[in-house]
């Protein structure tokens, strides 16, 4: 068979959707830059391990419902697979692979020694009870066990998945070894293993990069107007942290739309509020808008911190900040990243900017694993000076090529996994 025949059937695989073929397009964009063989790079387009599984779960009124999960495992050059597990009703094959894609590269800019995973349910997660909750999370963890572990694959939160989720996951894994596993998961409650700091970690990384970059910049962070979108646990932390740094945060929003209010929005008291009602959709004071007001509102940094595919071609000319930092992973399309650069506006790209969570992700497990635990600002000075050398080096790469952030920063990960693979050789 010729290597284009081989190429082909790679062709039409289930997770060969548009998200995944994103992460691949912008993939290709910076091989050229990271002097990759050609044949490693054609093995870091496809991930490793690709599952789908039915779970099962007894509904509060005594129905049976089956939803499918999924779990997606790109590399596990570097050490284990590492990333989320998302309830959400888009979670997809093809999703999960994309951005088990990011993670790799993610971790590796980071000098994580990990790859990257991703996995989640497709299920509508406000809809159903904690029960409902905790039954569908005790049996997707039931249906992966023969594929995660500590040194295989170690799940963390992601979209509507958080603490209690990875309590839920713990107890799971830990009863079918016998005996108390907190490394099996990242983002636990302190009181069974969680590191303190893991919780604020992806919101106040993002933080500290945009802080970063507005000094190379020659910006006064505390004279900046933001916008956030998404007020969860990242963009609601982001929010926070921005204004704990004297910036002005004018517009925030939620699945329920956004909040406005040109002199600055009073965080505490909103994230105060979205944490009791469930969101946004019962506050009154302010101006009311939509996402898509949101995005396009004037402002000097726009942070997104909702979910993948937020700027696109349709919206990207219409954007009105100065700076994009994105605190999701994939919320800009390939189309807006090429409009904004001829826009001259920058964009500090999710694989960097997000990446605080799975630092502090990385701190949980190292300190789990030794069975001894660092105190809050040690955690804290370890992740700003990890994210500021990550950040410092997506700089160098992005001004000595003069290519954007986007590609500097997957040359720096890419770069590290492929002279891994290099090295490591073809098995068998
Ligand atoms: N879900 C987060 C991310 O996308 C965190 C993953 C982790 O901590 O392993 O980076």
């Amino acid at each position: 068979m010729a290597s284009t025949e081989h190429a082909r059937s790679y062709e039409q695989l289930e997770y060969d959707t548009p998200l995944y073929r994103t992460a691949i397009a912008q993939f290709d964009q910076a091989v050229p830059y990271a002097q990759v063989d050609d044949g490693i790079a054609e093995r870091l387009r496809h991930p490793e391990r690709s599952i789908i599984v039915a779970c099962p779960i007894k509904l509060d009124d005594g129905r049976r419902v089956v939803l499918p999960g999924y779990r997606v495992q790109h590399s596990s050059v570097l050490g284990p697979t590492k990333g989320g597990v998302r309830f959400d009703p888009e979670v997809t094959l093809g999703e999960c692979a994309a951005l088990a894609v990011w993670m790799t590269w993610k971790c590796a800019l980071l000098r994580l020694p990990y790859g990257g995973a991703k996995g989640g349910v497709r299920c509508e997660p406000r809809a159903m009870s904690r029960g409902e909750l905790e039954r569908l999370t005790r049996r997707f963890t039931s249906e992966l066990l023969p594929f995660i572990g500590p040194q295989e694959d170690i799940p963390a939160p992601d979209m509507a998945t958080n603490e209690q989720t990875m309590a839920w996951m713990m107890d799971t894994y830990s009863m079918q070894r016998g005996h108390a596993v907190p490394e099996i998961v990242t983002g636990k409650p302190i009181a069974v293993g969680g590191s303190v700091f893991r919780h604020e970690a992806t919101g106040a990384g993002v933080v500290m990069i945009v802080a970063r970059a507005c000094e190379r910049m020659g910006w006064k962070l505390a004279e900046q107007r933001c916008v956030v979108q998404g007020f969860g646990n990242v963009g609601g932390i982001a929010a926070q942290e921005l204004v704990d740094r004297g910036a002005t945060v004018v517009a925030v929003s939620d699945v329920s739309g956004g909040v406005y209010d040109p002199d600055g929005l009073d965080i505490p008291t909103l994230s105060a509020f979205a944490i009791e009602h469930g969101s946004l959709e019962a506050w009154q004071t302010g101006t009311r808008i939509t996402n898509e007001e949101l995005l396009e509102l004037e402002c000097d940094i726009l942070v997104l911190a909702a979910r993948e595919d937020q700027v696109r071609a349709d919206n990207a000319s219409r954007l009105n900040c100065r700076l994009v930092a994105e605190g999701a992973n994939g919320p800009t399309s390939l189309e807006a990243d090429e409009i904004l650069r001829e826009r001259g506006i920058p964009i500090l790209p999710d694989i960097l900017t997000n990446a605080g969570g799975v630092t502090v992700s990385y701190f949980e497990w190292v300190q789990d694993l030794g069975r001894l635990f660092w105190g809050r600002d040690e955690i804290r000075a370890k992740l700003a000076e990890k994210l500021n050398d990550a950040f410092d080096r997506v700089w160098e790469i992005s001004h000595e090529r003069g290519i954007p952030m986007r590609t500097a920063a997957l040359v720096g990960g890419i770069r590290d996994v492929s002279s891994a693979l290099e090295a490591r050789g073809l098995y068998p």
